[in-house]
């Protein structure tokens, strides 16, 4: 078992007691890296090896083909234990939280971040699941949603309390938890925020009509350029607050943005706007969360699939299991619907 996951099971064993205990954290120092974490209310902090870590990160790419089965679940928004519970029974993960589901894809259709009080905890899990997926020909996605934006814009008004007391013990703000002089902050720094697999699109809120006529549509190219817009976006949000019209900004981070938009289940579309969008973005369907639903859902023809199930709820949740174009909602207790 791994280091994190031996972790894991501790953070897990503290059940109740948990705001005394957070991280680790992992901080670039120059070329020394200082991991602190907190234990009953205190800050621990240890100098690690170099090499403990990457503390480069690739972006991610954008498209993936001919891949057999995927599984997608988003908004999960601090709920370590019902993610588990939800892994473990789809077999997506086994008892010992390790990687499963052979060569499928995992997408997280973003919004980690925010509300609960475990986030921490599903960051560093993704981050090991990440690597044991692909060293078994799978994958694991996780896309960026407005809660991963909004920290890194310093947006903190979604944080957990927990997170008031871990920032002020490490004498920091929240998002500089999260900053690029991190481990987690550049690995965050390198994903995406659409991803195509064969002829889905996941992103996670959607793509509206308004986006699509500003951004002659590539992925790799608006991957690239919310990437490329992060270590300017504080300054790009005050611009926009205090009245200065900035379309880059309205558009990306916009309502009708990727990571906003709720049109699909808002909006009077209809079945022929929604096949002009897919046509235009050259993708059979969109599988988008952000907009909350008690389970898995399928719209206008099964062409969008919303799983954002309220796993925030911290109760119950559902991913979609996709394989041979077949949509079916999988539930907490591991049960596949297809869906119609
Ligand atoms: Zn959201």
């Amino acid at each position: 078992m791994t280091k994190y996951l031996l972790l894991l099971f501790i953070v897990m064993a503290q059940g109740q007691n948990h705001a005394a205990f957070d991280g680790p954290y992992i901080f670039i120092n120059g070329n020394k890296l200082v991991e602190k974490k907190i234990i009953n209310n205190k800050v621990i902090s240890k100098t690690l090896e170099t090499s403990s870590y990457d503390t480069i990160y690739y972006s991610e790419k954008s498209t993936f083909h001919k891949v057999s089965k995927i599984a997608a679940l988003s908004d999960i928004h601090g709920q370590f234990d019902l993610l588990i519970r939800l892994l473990q029974n789809n077999k997506i993960i086994d008892k010992s939280l390790n990687w499963s589901f052979e060569e499928g894809h995992l997408v997280i259709v973003g919004d980690i971040f925010d509300r609960g009080d475990k986030v921490n905890e599903i960051l560093w899990f993704i981050y090991e699941l990440e690597a044991q997926a692909k060293s078994k020909g799978g994958r694991v996605h996780y896309l960026l949603g407005n809660h991963e934006y909004m920290v890194l814009y310093g947006d903190l008004r979604y944080i957990h309390e927990k997170y008031n007391k871990s920032s002020k013990l490490l004498n920091l703000e929240y998002d500089e938890l999260y900053s690029n002089n991190t481990i987690l902050g550049r690995w965050l720094r390198s994903k995406a925020t659409i991803v195509k697999i064969n002829d889905i699109i996941f992103t996670h809120a959607g793509i509206s009509k308004d986006f699509i006529a500003y951004e002659n549509f590539n992925i790799e190219k608006i991957n690239n350029k919310m990437r490329q817009s992060i270590p300017r976006l504080k300054e790009l949000r005050k611009l926009r607050r205090s009245g200065k019209s900035n379309n880059f900004y309205d558009m990306y981070f916009g309502k009708n943005s990727l990571i906003w938009y709720r049109g699909y289940f808002e909006e009077q579309l209809t079945d022929s706007d929604i096949l002009k969008i897919l046509k235009l973005v050259d993708a059979d369907h969109i599988v988008v969360g952000h907009t909350s639903n008690e389970k898995v859902v399928q719209l206008y023809n099964n062409k969008i699939i919303g799983v954002d199930s309220s796993i925030k709820k911290g109760e119950y949740g559902e991913l979609v299991f996709i394989k041979d174009k077949r949509f079916s909602r999988a539930t907490l207790n591991g049960e596949l619907i297809e869906l119609k």
